[in-house]
């Protein structure tokens, strides 16, 4: 007969105390959303305790077991759980400016001219800690260039220890056989900006190969690919051809942006695309979107970037990248006194969204990308086959 059975969370699972409390699996990025009864039970999932006792429903047990999500040991394997109470909203993503470098010149990039501006180790390690301890999800490690970084060894292995997603996001250049073997993270976001003509458009000479040959290896490590494209005047032609080099590549994800116009993009109009073109290009997206709206505790809809937040290279930090010239405060002040700083903006104050039939599906576009604060994002409204708004 055998002898009894003990359980505890897999490695790649924890629970997060959100809006509601969760189950979050880190390798497929999936979150399940529990009762009471499901978080008791499951904080009870900590080595030291047999199924029986544990006492989970039985057709939840089977589900966790059958999914991976827990596993059982023969002896007792006791394990420690660290679950405090986290912010509302809740901060689930966050990205990680850990350096201004950057190895190409993008016609696009927001940043504007690459900088030496990095950030330090011991701030990427206590904004890890901060973001753990807050019940974040995914980490998104993000430049420039982040492999550009002086210390990039030293933060890779940060990232071994850190307990949520952690997404590389790369132009692919420096992303050799040898630095994919010793990464620590679950994904690699690579940026191809079209096929070949039109990622080059953007990117320079040269640079779309490396890209590709980037994609491809990710994969063939076993890693979990996203590939992140803009829309751009050089690319439109190419979507189609694209979404089915993306398809063959095995992505995951397929997150394809419309330009805001800030950066290094304001010095190239002939890169512009009318709402309408760059809606036709966003429709090929598949996949996770980390810069959502949502509701509030009222059910009133809430912007977008509800659950999001990035600290720059030099400590800012904002609600996302666009927002570093009105920042939130400071790295060294605390990540969660900044995220406390953060006032989601109800859809209502936005003039042509409040009364929107799809304004709660849509959540009214990338406030930066409209024109005004108050305004729809026309980008939105035309991938929401919605009248444009008034001038
Ligand atoms: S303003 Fe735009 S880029 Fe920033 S969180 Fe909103 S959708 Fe994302
Ligand atoms: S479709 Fe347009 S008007 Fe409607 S919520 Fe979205 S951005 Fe606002």
């Amino acid at each position: 007969m055998a002898g009894p059975q003990y359980v505890s969370l897999a490695g790649h699972v924890c629970l997060r105390l959100l809006e509601t409390p969760c189950l979050y699996d880190r390798n497929n990025d999936d979150l399940y959303e529990l009762n009471d009864e499901g978080l008791t039970a499951l904080k009870l999932c900590r080595g030291h305790l047999t199924l029986e006792q544990v006492g989970l429903e039985s057709e939840f047990q089977q589900f966790c077991l059958a999914e991976g999500l827990l596993v059982l040991h023969d002896q007792p394997r006791p394990r420690p759980l660290a679950l405090g109470p986290g912010p509302l909203p809740s901060l689930r993503y966050l990205e990680l400016q850990i350096t201004w470098r950057c190895n190409l010149a993008c016609r696009h990039c927001y940043l504007g001219p690459a900088r030496g501006v990095d950030m330090p180790v011991a701030r990427v390690a206590a904004l890890l800690r901060e973001f753990e301890a807050m019940n974040g999800l995914r980490v998104l490690i993000s430049g420039g260039e982040p492999l550009m970084h002086p210390a990039w060894p030293e933060i890779n292995a940060l990232l071994s220890a850190a307990g949520m997603r952690r997404v590389l996001l790369s132009n692919g250049l420096l992303l050799d056989e040898k630095r994919l073997a010793g990464l620590n993270c679950d994904e690699v976001q690579i940026s191809l900006d079209g096929l070949a003509p039109g990622h080059e458009m953007l990117r320079g000479p040269g640079s779309f190969a490396p890209a590709l040959e980037a994609a491809r290896r990710v994969r063939a490590a076993g890693l979990g690919l996203s590939i992140a494209t803009m829309a751009h005047a050089g690319n439109l032609a190419e979507m189609e051809g694209l979404a089915e080099l993306v398809q063959d590549l095995g992505a995951r994800e397929w997150g394809i942006d419309a330009p805001c116009l800030a950066g290094r993009l304001s010095q190239h109009p002939e890169l512009a695309v009318t709402p309408r073109e760059a809606a036709q290009a966003m429709a090929y997206a598949f996949g996770g979107s980390y810069h959502g709206s949502g509701t509030g505790p009222e059910g009133q809809a809430l912007a977008c970037g509800l659950h999001l937040a990035t600290v720059a290279a030099d400590g800012r930090v904002a609600q996302c990248g666009f927002y570093l010239d009105d920042p939130l405060g400071r790295a060294e002040e605390g990540l969660w006194t900044c995220w406390q700083r953060r006032r989601p903006l109800e859809l209502a104050r936005v003039q042509g969204c409040r009364d929107c039939q799809v304004a709660l599906d849509c959540g009214g576009g990338c406030r930066f990308r409209a024109p005004a604060p108050d305004r729809p994002d026309p980008v939105l409204c035309a991938l929401m086959e919605q009248p444009a708004p008034a001038d």
